[in-house]
C-alpha cells in the first residue's frame, strides 16, 4: 500500500468518527460504537461491542497472534467533550480538511489517536504480518466522564498497555488524578434587612474558598512531580441563596483538585478538611462547613519509571518516526490508571498536540496521523520481536 492509500484512509477513518456525535454528555455512545465495529470489521478484526450501562457501550478488537507471544493492548476513547462556542467557520460535527489540518471535535482527543491505532492494525492485517503476540484494541465510553468504560472492562492480560492521548511526539510516563469534593456551608436564614438575625452562608464560604486559595498557593503549588507539574485545587461551581432579601442559609462549592502521582485521595481529603477547621474559627460560630459528598471523577494518578523495560519497543518506535525520544507526564486525567490498577503496565502515546484538546476549531495535523499509525505499529512489531513479559 502506497501512502496515497494511507492518506486517504486516515481521511476515511477520522471522517466517519469525527461525523457520528458521542458527546460524554449525552451518555450515548452505541451509535459510534456500531460505526466502529463495522470499520474493525471491515479491515479483518475479530470484533465485539460490549454494552456496559443502558445506551453505552465499549468496543473491543483482536487480532490473534500464533499463541506463542502475550497480548498487547491499545487502548482511548469514543466520546468527547461538547463543542463549546467559538468554531467560527469550522462546523465541530463535520471534518473539515485545510492544508495539512483536520478540524473538528474530537480530531486530537482522541479520535485522531484512535484512528491511528486502527490503521495500524489495518498494515498489519493488509501487509499480512503474523505476530506471536495478541493485539487487542479497546475503545471505550465516558472516558471524559467518570471512566465508566475502562471501570467496566473485562478481565484482560497484557504484556502493557498504550494509552492513545495526544502527547506532542513524547512518550507520556505519568498523569495527574482528580478528586472532586462537595463543601456545604450552612448558615442561618433571616429577612435580610436585619442581617444580624441571621448567619450568612455566602460570607461564611468566601472566607473559606480564601483560605483554601492560599493552600493552593502556598502549599500545592510548592509540591512537584517530574513530569505531571504541581497538584491544583480551585473552585469551580458556586450556589448560594434563594431569594434576593433572605439571608442566605445554606452556599456549596465543587471543588477541582488535581492530584500528581504519589499524592493519595484520603491525604488530600485530610488536608481539605485542616483548611476547612483553620477557616470555622474565623467565621459565626454557629455557621457549619464541611465536606458534603464527592462527585464521581475519572481517578487516580498514576506514574511509571522512564527505565520500564516495557517502554523499549515505544522508545525505539518513537526515535525512528520523530527522530529522538523525550518523555512527559500529562496534567489531565486518563484511563492509564485503571489498567496500572488491574496490574497492566502502561504508558501514554498519541498523535497530535494536546494543547487542542477540548478547545474549538481543535485539529489534528494530517501527517501526525499517519506518525501516529506508524509509531503504533513499530511498537507492535518491536514487542513482537522482544517477547516482553512484565
Ligand atoms: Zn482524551
Amino acid at each position: 500500500m502506497d501512502n496515497k492509500f494511507w492518506d486517504s484512509e486516515s481521511i476515511r477513518i477520522l471522517r466517519t468518527l469525527v461525523e457520528t456525535r458521542s458527546y460524554t454528555s449525552e451518555k450515548n455512545e452505541l451509535v459510534i460504537s456500531k460505526k466502529l465495529f463495522k470499520v474493525l470489521k471491515d479491515i479483518g478484526c475479530e470484533v465485539e461491542v460490549n454494552n456496559i450501562a443502558s445506551n453505552r457501550a465499549n468496543v473491543i478488537a483482536r487480532v490473534k497472534g500464533n499463541g506463542r507471544g502475550g497480548n498487547i493492548v491499545l487502548n482511548t476513547h469514543m466520546d468527547v467533550v461538547p463543542s463549546g462556542n467559538g468554531w467560527g467557520n469550522f462546523d465541530p460535527n463535520k471534518l473539515t480538511i485545510q492544508g495539512n489540518r483536520a478540524y473538528g471535535r474530537g480530531t486530537v482527543d482522541a479520535k485522531g489517536p484512535l484512528t491511528s491505532m486502527i490503521m495500524a492494525i489495518e498494515y498489519i492485517i493488509l501487509n499480512n504480518i503474523k505476530l506471536n503476540n495478541d493485539i487487542t484494541l479497546i475503545a471505550v465510553a465516558d472516558e471524559e466522564g467518570a471512566s465508566l468504560g475502562a471501570r467496566l472492562l473485562p478481565k484482560i492480560k497484557a504484556n502493557f498497555a498504550v494509552v492513545g492521548e495526544a502527547t506532542n511526539k513524547t512518550i507520556a510516563v505519568s498523569h495527574r488524578g482528580s478528586l472532586r469534593p462537595i463543601i456545604s456551608v450552612k448558615g442561618l436564614a433571616a429577612h435580610s434587612a436585619t442581617p444580624s438575625l441571621g448567619v450568612n452562608a455566602i460570607i461564611c464560604m468566601s472566607k473559606l474558598i480564601e483560605n483554601l486559595d492560599k493552600f493552593n498557593k502556598n502549599v500545592l503549588s510548592v509540591r512537584k512531580h517530574k513530569f505531571s507539574g504541581s497538584p491544583t485545587l480551585i473552585p469551580t461551581i458556586i450556589n448560594g441563596g434563594i431569594k434576593e432579601s433572605m439571608v442566605p442559609d445554606y452556599c456549596e462549592v465543587v471543588i477541582d483538585r488535581r492530584l500528581i502521582p504519589g499524592e493519595d485521595k484520603d491525604t488530600a481529603v485530610k488536608e481539605i478538611n485542616e483548611v476547612i477547621n483553620e477557616t470555622l474559627p474565623l467565621t459565626d460560630p454557629k455557621c457549619e462547613m464541611s465536606i458534603d459528598r464527592f462527585l464521581e471523577t475519572t481517578g487516580d494518578p498514576s506514574e511509571i519509571s522512564t527505565k520500564n523495560l516495557v517502554l523499549v519497543p515505544a522508545k525505539k518506535a518513537i526515535e525512528d518516526v520523530y527522530g529522538s525520544v523525550e518523555f512527559s507526564g500529562l496534567d489531565c486525567n486518563c484511563d492509564m490508571s485503571h489498567f496500572m490498577s488491574e496490574g497492566i503496565t502502561t504508558f501514554v502515546y498519541g498523535p497530535g498536540n494536546f494543547k487542542m484538546a477540548h478547545q474549538p476549531n481543535e485539529y489534528i495535523e494530517l501527517n501526525e496521523l499517519i506518525n501516529g499509525m506508524n509509531v503504533y505499529k513499530n511498537i507492535i512489531l518491536n514487542a513482537d520481536r522482544q517477547y516482553i513479559n512484565s
